[in-house]
């Protein structure tokens, strides 16, 4: 056996230990919902709630959400000349998670470029690279002026109750501020990530000092700002964050520098690769904004990213470094005529070794203490888990006042009054920041609130009881009307999301323009195109071999906790050819004005 192979065998089984330890049988259930007592960990701190008249109107198209899902999909239609459009939105303005999440150090982990949309729309050149949240907030503001979605939008509002009146052809909507109103049309666009969760910890409610979700970041205790001004009161405080996902990455080296000292309560690593943001030169912006700049780029990252062969990487980020290794190598393969599956597998797994070994590596180089640096390596495949990419965060843990606490993928223990416990052993603390992440396994009408009642009186979730069925992840026979805005089904695009929310925005304002210019009231998929894309989407390779939400992985919410799926887990699939053959049929299918699948009445 070669050196590499034996080396491959240790690392993969280090990978099932790391996965093992961390496996439970309570799965999601290991986290608390956020209500009854735990509810003034959702209070928004950004904005005073206002007093407002329930509506009694009607509206020619609503959309539940004021994130990039409704912002684009609004946009479009108005470019459609469908400008009747309510925005219903539980946060006090647009931006959806960058409404909530206003943590410090919070910015894109996609190139800005691609990832925010209607950058040609409204001219706004991303000032960096990846750039940060208050400017991703302001640039959604900045879309609701410019497209007057304001006018009509309903903030601090909830929609409780959806309910098809199939006389009147239109949606009922009742909300938790006592509106009941209706539509012609609905879109949803609630995102994957907006229910915060709280770690299921005894104690929890014991703990006698402050804490909050990083999605409610308390600027009033730690002061500062989200625009990077030093937290300034916490220079004599004994901080703790549980979590070490996404966002505590971001946010750990702002707390580092800020706070007395910080306990960093690890249970998993996360992978943390290099970042490099750096500023946008303006000149530079001119010269590559020509029309259809933003188009071009989305393009080119999706084929880079997602396979397509592109012969340029426009992006050149961390997601497309793994895919170009992988290229590289099919393409030696393809050299020396050795191209087949198993083969290709294997190409697969070694780019993946690699490239998590020179993540893992870089803890050794960053890390001054080698016992902190072992203890923050990644022992998984780099898409078990969501990759991160940061130039400071291993760094905070040079810091003297920065404690890493590895939990030996136990997580915490308990909460106690003042403070954490891990191992038997007590940490005092002034304050807990918990950044435990979303809800996503969760039911449906318990994140969304809400359950649309179609046309035969059945719920979603009950027609969704053996699976999810759409056409294009977007339309729902038995649901007239309706348009859920999402990626799973279509392009299931997960590395630039706003890319799948950009083409079904547009082909939504292109239906809705074709059912009011043919005076059509309703328009619904028919079963039988539901039922076709269903079996084209199983036709494909599904999950086999694709290493996101495989059970092989150390557990987390990309793969359920580690537990098997409901019924209908086979249905959590994309196109079968991939993310760029499915924009181009999807832009096939509008363009030609047929909308195949879709009965007008
Ligand atoms: P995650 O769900 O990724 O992380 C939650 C963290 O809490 C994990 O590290 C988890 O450990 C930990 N945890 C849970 N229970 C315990 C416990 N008992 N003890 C110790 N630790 C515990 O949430 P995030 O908010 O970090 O990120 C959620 C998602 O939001 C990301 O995956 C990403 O999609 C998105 N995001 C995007 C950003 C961007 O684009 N810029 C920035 C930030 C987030 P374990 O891993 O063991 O479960």
């Amino acid at each position: 056996m070669s050196e590499t192979a034996i080396d491959k065998e240790a690392i993969k089984q280090r990978y099932r230990e790391e996965r093992d330890k961390r496996l439970r049988p309570d799965g999601n259930n290991q986290y608390i919902e956020i209500k009854n007592q735990f509810g003034h960990y959702l209070t928004d701190p950004y904005t005073p709630f206002v007093e407002r008249e329930p509506k009694r109107d009607h509206v020619t198209f609503a959309f539940i959400g004021g994130g990039f899902a409704g912002l684009v999909t609004g946009a479009r239609l108005v470019e459609q000349g469908i400008t009747d459009v309510r925005i219903i939105e539980k946060g006090g303005d647009f931006a959806g998670t960058w409404y909530w999440n206003r943590y410090p150090g919070a910015m894109c982990d996609t190139a800005a470029m691609i990832y925010m949309p209607l950058l040609e729309e409204t001219g706004h050149m991303p000032t960096e690279k990846y750039a940060h949240a208050p400017e991703i907030l302001a640039h959604c503001q900045n879309i609701g002026r410019q497209y007057n979605l304001y006018d009509n939008a309903l903030f601090h509002t909830e929609v409780e109750d959806l309910e098809w009146d199939a006389d009147n052809h239109r949606w009922i909507i009742r909300t938790n501020r006592g509106d009941e109103f209706t539509a012609q049309f609905l879109g949803m666009g609630t995102g994957p990530l907006h229910v915060p969760k709280l770690p299921g910890l005894d104690g929890i409610e014991d703990f006698k000092g402050h804490s909050f979700h990083t999605s409610r970041w308390d600027y009033d205790y730690t002061g500062g700002d989200d625009k990077g001004a030093l937290m300034d009161k916490l220079g004599d405080k004994r901080v703790g964050i549980i979590g070490t996902g996404a966002t505590a990455v971001q946010c750990v080296p702002h707390l580092s520098e800020a706070c007395g000292e910080l306990f960093v309560f690890q249970r998993t690593p996360s992978s943390v690769d290099e970042r490099n943001n750096h500023e946008i030169d303006p000149e530079w912006f001119k010269e590559i904004a020509t029309p259809g700049w933003q188009k071009r780029w989305l393009e080119n990252f999706t084929q880079n990213q997602a396979g397509g062969g592109a012969d340029e990487d426009l992006v050149q980020d961390g997601w497309t470094d793994l895919s170009r290794m992988y290229r590289d190598k099919m393409r030696d393969l393809f050299a020396a005529g050795d191209m087949n599956p198993k083969k290709m597998m294997e190409a697969m797994e070694d780019v993946d070794f690699e490239k998590m070994e020179a993540i893992r590596a870089r803890c050794n180089t960053i890390v001054e203490d080698q016992d902190t640096a072992e203890n923050l390596k990644a022992w998984y495949r780099q898409l078990c888990k969501r990759p991160t990419f940061h130039d400071e965060f291993l760094q905070s843990f040079n810091n003297p006042n920065t404690t890493l606490i590895h939990t030996e993928g136990k997580g915490v223990e308990r909460i106690t009054e003042n403070g954490v416990v891990v191992d038997g052993t007590e940490y005092e603390l002034d304050c807990i920041v918990y950044a435990s992440g979303f809800e996503v396994g969760t039911d449906f009408a318990r994140r969304c609130g809400f359950d649309p009642k179609g046309r035969d009186g059945k719920t979603l979730s009950e027609h969704w009881g053996p699976g999810m069925r759409t056409m294009h992840g977007t339309h729902v026979h038995g649901f007239p009307n309706m348009f859920i805005v999402q990626p799973t089904q279509g392009a299931a695009l997960i590395s630039n999301v706003p890319h799948n929310l950009t083409e079904s925005g547009q082909t939504i304002a292109m239906m809705v323009r074709h059912a009011i210019d043919n005076r059509k009231q309703v328009m619904e998929v028919t079963q039988e195109a539901e039922d076709k894309w269903i079996e084209l989407l199983l036709s494909g390779p599904g999950r086999q071999g694709g290493v996101i939400g495989s059970p092989d992985c150390t557990p987390g919410y990309y793969n359920n906790e580690g537990q098997a799926r409901g019924p209908g887990a086979e249905l959590f699939v994309g196109y079968p050819q991939g993310p760029m053959a499915y924009f181009k049929y999807l832009e096939e299918w509008r363009s030609s004005g047929d909308f195949e699948g879709i009965e007008f009445r």
